[in-house]
């Protein structure tokens, strides 16, 4: 018996499902470079991409996934030697700071661990005993798509002008931005990074980077950025081949385009971070349902607080993560994220986590199906469970 014939669902923490609207968008010949409908389309992808962050300020668009976009951020607010500030609460953090490192900057890290948010007295502690403000740049990560802790930027902003430091605010929204708020200019971020292929819903390959004045004027002139990542021309460019350094990525740009039409102004902003803040508490009420019947399923993040709207990250015991997840993609035809980061995957332990995504182009029969689906797999691979996931996470679904 087989029930996976049908339309498979990617629930993984990217890339996202990519709704056929934006595939049909990209369906067309090579457009011509130099004038036409792709020129006026740009102008609008930037306005639309401003409005997505929350900034009037400035944005550079990479032909790069996100750990490219990584590189143009640290590439154009650092020169050799200078120090940043790295905050981690799961993987991405940790990555962000590996990359920055490599290419001569000076990090500190610190480490906040698996399922808890940035302490921050700890970052309080730590700007304060940079009497010589040296630390240029706070990286930090909204939702670190590993441990799916999602931060509290306004605070951490809060914190670090409460020390009198000056430094930078860089933020990491890759997994977040279009299903979290954000809000770049009122939030006091001064460098955001995303990338196409999460909540913004278009195939991997474009990365982006936005930028406030003050940190173009407080960057200007570092060693570090090569022509290709130089975010000045970018998002000022004097022809329109600047924009790229080259040539465009036209077939993404006309999916970005569509994107963002059907984000910003069909359903719209706050409508869609709505969304998912209702489809996240749906797969939090289903778990919690079965963590009554089961301590071993449970998820990663305690306080809801601090948990993404994009991602959950959850364990079930090994080796039931990856034996669900294997029956979940064979039998029914979803597929679920590996956890990431909790354990090595030699280590036994591994088989025990997994994530399930609700990000981007996902509405509630995508979220109850896959739900409804792990809850037969539970049955099916004789998992102990509690009852009453799929009525609880109905409930929140039917909320008013
Ligand atoms: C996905 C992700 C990245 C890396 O993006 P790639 O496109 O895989 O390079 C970095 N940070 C966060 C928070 C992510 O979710």
């Amino acid at each position: 018996m087989n029930l996976a014939n049908g339309r498979p669902y990617l629930a993984i923490p990217g890339p996202s499902v990519v709704p056929d609207r934006v595939l049909a968008a990209m369906h067309r010949p090579a457009p011509n470079i130099y004038e036409g409908d792709l020129i006026e389309k740009t102008a609008r992808i930037v306005a639309d991409l401003k409005t997505v962050a929350g900034t009037k300020a400035n944005v550079a668009i990479y032909i790069a996934n996100g750990h490219g976009a990584w590189e143009g951020a640290i590439a154009n607010l650092f020169s050799r030697g200078e120090k940043a500030l790295s905050l981690a609460t799961g993987r991405f953090g940790i990555g962000w700071a590996d990359a920055a490192r490599r290419m001569g900057v000076e990090v500190d890290v610190l480490d906040f661990g698996r399922s808890s948010t940035v302490d921050l007295a700890r970052l309080e502690a730590a700007l304060r005993a940079d009497a010589g403000h040296e630390i240029k740049v706070v990286l930090t990560t909204q939702t670190d798509t590993a441990s799916s802790v999602r931060n509290d930027i306004v605070a951490i902003r809060k914190a670090i002008d409460a020390t009198g430091h000056p430094a930078l605010l860089a933020v990491d929204a890759i997994a977040s931005l279009g299903c979290d708020e954000m809000r770049m200019d009122a939030w006091g971020v001064d460098v955001l990074v995303a990338a196409s292929q999460k909540g913004l819903m278009t195939p991997p390959g474009l990365g982006f980077v936005w930028f406030s004045d003050k940190a173009r004027e407080r960057c200007r002139g570092g060693d570090l950025a090569t022509p290709y990542w130089d975010w000045g021309p970018r998002a000022a460019p004097d022809g329109y081949y600047q924009h790229f350094c080259g040539t465009a990525p036209t077939h993404h740009l006309f999916g970005l385009a569509e994107a963002l039409t059907m984000l910003v102004h069909e359903e719209g902003l706050e409508a869609a971070w709505a969304r998912h803040a209702r489809l996240a508490r749906a797969v939090w009420a289903a778990f919690g349902a079965w963590n009554a019947g089961n301590p071993d399923i449970a998820l990663n993040v305690a306080d809801p607080a601090y948990r993404g709207h994009s991602v959950t990250a959850a364990r079930i015991g090994a080796p039931f993560g990856t034996n669900l997840r294997n029956w979940c993609e064979q039998q029914a035809g979803v597929t679920l994220g590996i956890g990431l980061g909790m354990a090595e995957p030699n280590e036994t332990a591994y088989h025990g986590f997994l994530r399930v995504a609700h990000m981007g182009h996902v509405n509630a029969h995508m979220t109850l199906g896959a739900l409804a689906v792990m809850d037969a797999g539970l049955k099916s691979l004789g998992v102990p469970h509690g009852k009453g996931a799929l009525e609880a996470a109905a409930a929140v679904v039917a909320e008013a």
